[in-house]
């Protein structure tokens, strides 16, 4: 097995941006799973920003599409001390 057999190096494995907003358009990205659009946008910016980043779309360090799982309030970065986003906390309205 060589290196170009790898299915995320290859061009017919790259995740496109209609099969994302197909994913990002089912019932698990119910909106009161999903952050709101800031906190999506900060998040996308980070990842952009890190040396982990695949093909703009693929975290090296989980296997995760990082256009759809920074949607999910749930999800964090997986960097190991080093995390670059947590998962989201709505803040309650004090009084
Ligand atoms: S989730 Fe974390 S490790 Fe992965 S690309 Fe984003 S910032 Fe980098």
């Amino acid at each position: 097995m060589t290196a170009s057999s790898c299915k995320g190096c290859r061009e017919e494995y790259k995740v496109t941006e209609e099969q994302i907003q197909r994913i990002l358009a089912s019932p698990a990205f119910a909106p009161e799973r999903c952050v709101p659009d800031e906190i999506y946008a900060q998040r996308l910016e980070l990842c952009r920003a890190c040396p982990k980043l695949q093909g703009g779309t693929t975290c090296l360090a989980c296997g995760c599409i990082i256009p759809v799982v920074a949607k999910l309030k749930e999800r964090e970065c997986p960097l190991p001390g080093q995390r670059k986003w947590n998962a989201y906390v709505e803040k309650t309205s004090a009084s």
